[in-house]
């Protein structure tokens, strides 16, 4: 970012503003909304700047500037239409500090002033960084379309009722839920339609029901991120990330999905990537319930689903026994995730009827899977956790009765920018594995499936059209 975005408040301040024509009248005409104390310096000036003199809005000196004229300034813009002249001011400017401006010369300026929709108090400021005023005012119209002619008045309401609500809605927390729920439901609906009364007698009501409303204990909500493209997440984990006080979530949940939560929601991340040492479950569990019986909106975020391979039972039940609500949404699960950018149907009328999904690292007591089960023709294995142990699962695969020809994938990265997929069989995968030399997380799928990878590629891969004997 190029630009620290800012508003800026003028009550009182010194402006200096130099030059007095067209451009200058323009600028002046939205310093003088601000409060600002305006002084302009020009040997000649726009008649509407001498009637605004004349009326004592502004001070004017009817000369060329001097340097002197920067004293006491808090922000310089400048306008006249010498560049040399523009430029030395605004160097004098820089080095006394004053934030300068001059108008159509970004390189010169310290600041620079967005495209803009006036809706007093609400003002949305757009920016390109100068690189497309063109850019900037499409933006403003799209918006302007967008945004309700009555929003200022719609604030100022919301100001009042701030008043009211403070005295009657003690906890923060209330308050907040009372202003969602006006600014999202009827109450501001029936505000912008100009419908002020009906408004307010919606928002008493609301704020009637609120109050004595027993304080609102806190809910955990465990939330499935999916794979990894952000995109794959769902509309009610959009919106319980939208809502959410606090998240507690995963190593392995991308930052594009974090992206996605409130902005002042607290982040907690309580590691958990595969193989590394993060906070225990019971550590997670404790502040789970923690931030909850604080009356907190807590999402836990977990990678992919949160009932596979995520732990979320265990959760679950530690917040049955702490007696705090909880509910599930579910999340796009590696093996659909990465089967679907790697063109690998899980199940297929030609080649499984049936998919499992194991856990590919080594069970803590030791425990192996059934492997002759998932040795079986005609079903489809999918080993989450497994990139360390290929070598292994695959021999145990072959040694209960699989062909070592039977086609088997490592998905990496799956769905992200970065995905690779690695295809071999039951005897070469763990060393193509090892030549590709592969991150975690990483999937193993491994069945006839597979072979499907070849024609059904779409992502992250050229095309690959059959050609044609003529062509
Ligand atoms: N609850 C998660 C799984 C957690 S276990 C889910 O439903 O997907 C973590 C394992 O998931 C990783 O070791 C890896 O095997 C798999 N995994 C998660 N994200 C992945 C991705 N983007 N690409 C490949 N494998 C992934």
């Amino acid at each position: 970012m190029n630009y620290f975005p800012v508003f800026f408040d003028l009550t009182a301040q010194k402006v200096l503003l130099v030059g007095g024509g067209e451009v200058a009248l323009r600028k002046l005409a939205l310093l003088i909304r601000t409060g600002a104390k305006v002084t302009v310096v020009s040997p000649e000036l726009h008649p509407e700047l001498g009637e605004r003199a004349a009326a004592g809005q502004i001070s004017v000196a009817l000369r060329e500037f001097i340097p002197d004229d920067l004293d006491g300034a808090r922000l310089v813009i400048v306008a006249t239409s010498r560049r040399a002249v523009n430029r030395w001011i605004a160097s004098l400017s820089e080095a006394r500090g004053i934030p300068v401006n001059v108008v159509d010369d970004r390189e010169a300026s310290r600041f620079i002033v967005p495209a803009i929709i006036d809706r007093d108090p609400v003002l949305v400021a757009i920016s390109t960084a100068g690189t497309s005023p063109v850019l900037a005012r499409r933006l403003r119209e799209r918006l302007e379309a967008l945004i309700p002619k009555r929003i200022g008045e719609l604030a100022l309401w919301l100001r009042a009722l701030r008043h009211t609500a403070r005295r009657r809605l003690r906890d923060t927390g209330a308050r907040r839920r009372f202003f969602e729920d006006i600014v999202d439901g009827a109450a501001a609906q029936r505000f912008v339609e100009g419908d002020a009364h009906g408004a307010e007698s919606l928002a008493q009501q609301l704020l009637a029901r609120t109050s004595s409303a027993p304080r609102e204990a806190g809910t955990v909500t465990l939330v499935g991120a999916g794979p990894g493209d952000a995109e794959l997440l769902t509309l009610k984990a959009l919106r319980a990330l939208q809502d959410a006080d606090v998240i507690l979530h995963d190593r392995l949940v991308p930052p594009a999905v974090l992206d996605m939560a409130r902005r002042d929601a607290a982040r907690i991340c309580v590691g958990k990537a595969a193989g590394s040492v993060g906070s225990t479950q019971a550590e997670i569990n404790a502040l789970l319930i923690e931030h909850a019986l604080a009356g907190k909106r807590v999402v836990r975020l977990k990678g992919g689903d949160p009932f596979i391979f995520g732990r979320g039972g265990e959760e679950l039940e530690a917040l049955r026994r702490a007696q705090i609500r909880f509910s599930v949404i579910p999340g796009i699960t590696a093996a659909a995730g990465c089967a679907a950018y790697a063109g690998i149907p899980l199940t297929h009328r030609d080649y499984a009827h049936s998919v499992t999904f194991v856990a590919g690292h080594k069970d803590v007591d030791g425990r192996e899977p059934d492997w002759r089960a998932l040795a079986k023709p005609g079903i489809t294995a999918v080993f989450y956790m497994g990139l360390a142990r290929v070598e292994h699962i695959a021999a145990r695969l072959v040694q209960h009765g699989a062909a070592d020809s039977r086609p088997a994938a490592l998905v990496a990265q799956g769905t992200l920018a970065d995905q690779r997929v690695i295809t071999g069989t039951l005897a070469t995968i763990a060393a193509a594995a090892a030549r590709a030399g592969l991150q975690s997380p990483a999937l193993l799928v491994v069945g006839e499936v597979v072979s499907l990878h070849d024609s059904l590629a779409w992502f992250n891969s050229a095309p690959k059209l059959e050609v044609s004997q003529s062509a």
